[in-house]
């Protein structure tokens, strides 16, 4: 059982990435926004309180994220591994990650905790975030730098115009990748000594970058025997 953590900027391709992991490794990919979503919907007191916090836009304390989270990975679909995607996202989050996998979960790792960080080069992410539209009807996502439509500003599809969200309006997303880096630099140096680091560029063409990171993590992974080819793109 091999948990993998999947840290990368907004706009490095995680979600993507994430999905051939899936595919390939078998096992569930776990979001912290899913989670909280969850137990928010469940209605209880602690759900009632995480919506508070989750709609005034405050961050919802470590010490419930990780109480969420540590109930998340005892579930048996657990079992054989999985991804983490969006935690730990401080360094209280990923010390107590480490201490949950030694001594609290029911599935233990067999080796290090994998942890696969997509890096891309400053100038590189900018004009990919910068480049990204959306239809408005089919919600299908294009960009203009690396997947761009076949006509352009003109959905394959449906021909609707496509749009550009307001989160990826230059000044936003100047905004988030430093206060992303702010953030996730410190886990990066946390995971360098704590479990096994695996710098993959994002930067490269997706199918690229999938078989780089494969490569990385199949000596620590036992895949199995008939794997699905990966999905999309
Ligand atoms: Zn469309």
């Amino acid at each position: 059982m091999v948990p993998i953590l999947l840290l990368g900027v907004p706009g490095a391709g995680k979600g993507t990435q994430a999905k051939r992991l899936v595919a390939r490794y078998h096992i569930p990919h776990l979001s912290t926004g899913d989670m909280l979503r969850e137990i928010e919907t469940s209605g209880s007191a602690q759900g009632v309180q995480i919506g508070h916090d989750m709609h005034q836009g405050n961050l919802v304390p470590d010490t419930v994220v990780c109480q969420v989270v540590g109930k998340r990975l005892q579930r048996p679909d657990c079992r054989n591994g999985y991804i983490l995607d969006g935690f730990p996202r401080t360094l209280p989050q990923a010390e107590w990650l480490i201490g949950f996998l030694h001594n609290g979960a029911s599935f233990r790792p067999a080796g290090p905790i994998i942890v696969v960080y997509l890096t891309v080069g400053y100038n590189d992410l900018y004009r990919r975030l910068l480049g990204r539209r959306s239809c408005p009807e089919c919600g299908r996502i294009y960009n203009d730098f690396t997947q761009p439509p076949r006509q352009a500003g003109v959905c394959d599809l449906d021909q609707t115009a496509l749009v550009q969200r307001h989160d990826d309006d230059p000044a936003v997303i100047r905004e988030r990748l430093s206060a992303y880096e702010e953030r996730t630099l410190p886990l990066v140096q946390f995971f360098r000594s704590h479990g096994q680091l695996l710098e993959i560029n994002g930067a490269e063409p997706v199918n690229r970058v999938s078989e780089r990171m494969f490569a990385a993590i199949d000596p620590f992974i036992a895949v199995p025997a008939c794997p699905p080819t990966g999905g999309g793109q």
